[in-house]
């Protein structure tokens, strides 16, 4: 069953989704949205960066 991308609205096939929770500090609280994978990777990606790029030192 396909999905709505939560940021461009592309309706994507469910394996290509990425499901996300966002908690807010609103009214609204919490966000549970899909996200197709290349508006996953441009705009949450890098939001959550990991460590492991950092961890290249000798
Ligand atoms: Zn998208």
């Amino acid at each position: 069953m396909p999905e709505t991308c939560g940021i461009c609205g592309e309706t994507v096939p469910f394996d290509a989704t990425v499901h996300t929770v966002i908690h807010i500090h609103s009214e609204a609280g919490v966000l549970d949205v899909y996200v197709c994978r290349p508006c996953y990777e441009e705009r949450l990606g890098p939001m959550f960066e990991r460590v492991d790029t950092q961890e290249q030192s000798p």
